[in-house]
């Protein structure tokens, strides 16, 4: 019998389920654990302890809720080894890889760190005569989080350090195909000192997941994952009252000018489309070379760098990246690559036959370059999620800027040049979220916010950054007079002017 992953509630992990579901490994196709699915009864009892948890932790200072962040952070990096052995073997990401996710994960700690300063709030003095006026932000109580598989440990980062310090009890529910991770991490609050209850996780699917989004005692959902389901998760929250953001796919165009150091932009695309299998949300899917010039060097290059690509197994640190993470995905990025030659696209490298030896059933795929796509494939209109690189073709920067304005999502883009002007007018004037300029991806440092426009987000707010502090508090404004003994007030009538 394989390994159960549980729930963390209260404190302690619950393995109790009457359904649950398969975890692979990817790298070898089998089964090598199994994750318990959270009902009703399960989520009932995870908010019973966050409703018993909330007035205590909404009380503490920030000052203590940082504490815990340090010492949380503190234990992050001592466990570092252990998480990213977790990540690699359920996702099948690199160690290298899976240690920068940490990291940019922890930078999520260090920012909730801040939380004494980013709650201070706003305050004004002598608003009307001996009037004085602030607003304060105050926590919401139960919220969730629902994350996707790509990012096991950061994304759920993304959310909870910041909501936890605003003084929200938070419940996560992680991707059911590598849970692993993030159970573990959630585990080591306690032992910074997170009391019982006001962190718990809560495994599953969407059953679990319609129960946290209809449950009235939670009262913001913040979502990462494809835009189907976003824009479900989005609708559903707001018909049931709950603020909510949520996150959903991408396709992220680099534009290559003439005038690139294209050696440099190689190396930079290589590493940006086939990182992680290219399954981030900011993986560079698509190069759009301006001029043919442009594009026949760009893919005479990228074919000499693709041959150096290592695929493997986790745990080596030489490999580049590892497998997808089910065989469903990989036979769907499979389709969409034969789609395209199908379609009238030229297949320059073919990643789809790659066979590792000891490793026959894993779901490796090697990296494949498609160029000559048009905008009418698609494998151009949907996000592929995988190590794909799709090459367009077009005459002037006004071209590669209408198809990146004219695509369904909007989350990051980037421009190489050498121009800064050409830059600068592609950075105001584009129509997507996260822009880099001669940086591939272009995601936020911390203490920035993250998140795409057009159908790559529903909501108003981004995630992490200042944007969570606002996204996780709701505002109250005070106005205040201590009437003096010496001044009879009359009464007013007219609409107060304060004046
Ligand atoms: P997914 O949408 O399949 O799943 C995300 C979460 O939603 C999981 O926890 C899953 O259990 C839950 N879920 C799945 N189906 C559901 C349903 N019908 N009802 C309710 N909940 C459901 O996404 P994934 O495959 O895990 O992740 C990959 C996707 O996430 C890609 O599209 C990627 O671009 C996107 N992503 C976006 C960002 C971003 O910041 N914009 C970051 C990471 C990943």
């Amino acid at each position: 019998m394989n390994q159960i992953v549980g729930h963390l509630i209260n404190g302690e992990i619950n393995t109790q389920a009457d359904r649950t579901l398969d975890v692979f490994n990817p790298a070898s196709g089998q089964v090598s654990k199994r994750v318990a699915v959270a009902n009703q009864g399960t989520v009932e009892e995870a908010i019973r302890a966050a409703q018993a948890a909330f007035p205590a932790w909404r009380d503490t200072s920030p000052l203590k809720r940082a504490r815990i962040m340090y010492r949380f952070k503190e234990l992050l990096e001592a466990n570092a080894d252990e998480i990213c052995r977790l990540i690699g073997e359920e996702h099948g990401k690199i160690v290298h890889d899976a240690r920068g996710e940490l990291q940019r994960g922890i930078e999520n700690v260090e920012f909730a760190c801040g939380a004494p300063e980013l709650l201070k709030g706003e305050h004004s003095k002598n608003v009307g005569p001996g009037i004085d006026s602030w607003s304060e932000f105050q926590p919401l109580g139960i919220v969730a989080g629902i994350t996707p598989f790509n990012f096991p440990v950061m994304v759920p980062l993304w959310m909870y350090p910041s909501a936890l310090v605003c003084g929200n009890c938070f419940i996560l529910k992680p991707s059911e195909r590598d849970p692993s991770s993030a159970l573990f991490v959630a585990q080591l609050l306690k032992d910074a000192g997170l009391p019982d209850g006001v962190m718990s996780v809560v495994n599953g699917d969407r059953e679990t997941v319609d129960i946290l989004l209809e449950h009235p005692q939670t009262k913001a959902i913040s979502f990462v994952g494809s835009t189907p389901i976003a824009e479900h998760i989005y609708k559903t929250a707001n018909a049931h009252g709950k603020r909510c953001q949520a996150l959903g796919g991408a396709k992220n165009h680099a534009i290559v000018m003439p005038d690139a150091d294209l050696d440099n932009a190689v190396s930079q695309l290589v590493g940006a489309a086939f990182g992680s299998s290219g399954e981030r949300c900011m993986a560079l899917s698509v190069a759009v070379a301006v001029g043919d010039a442009t594009a026949d060097s760009l893919i005479e290059k990228m074919r000499a760098q693709m041959q150096d690509l290592k695929v493997g197994e986790a745990s080596n640190a030489d490999n580049d990246f590892g497998p997808l993470i089910t065989q469903q995905h990989h036979d769907r990025v499979s389709r969409l690559i034969a789609g395209a030659e199908r379609q009238g696209a030229e297949l320059v490298v073919d990643g789809r036959a790659l066979s590792i030896e000891g490793h026959e059933d894993g779901y490796f795929m090697g990296g494949s370059l498609i160029d000559r796509v048009t905008p009418e494939m698609t494998c151009y209109a949907e996000e592929i999620f995988g190590p794909v690189l799709l090459v367009l073709r077009v005459e002037s920067m006004q071209e590669a800027m209408q198809l990146i304005d004219d695509h369904e999502y909007g989350n990051g883009s980037c421009i190489f040049t050498r121009d800064g002007e050409a830059a600068r007018y592609f950075s105001d004037n584009i129509q997507v979220g996260m822009v880099g300029i001669n940086i591939p991806l272009p995601v936020p440092v911390a203490y920035h916010s993250f998140g795409g426009w057009k159908r790559s987000l529903f909501g108003d707010l981004h995630a992490y950054g200042p944007d969570s502090i606002r996204f996780y508090t709701k505002r109250k404004t005070i106005t205040q007079r201590w009437p003096s003994s010496k001044v009879r007030e009359g009464t007013q009538f007219s609409m107060p002017t304060l004046d």
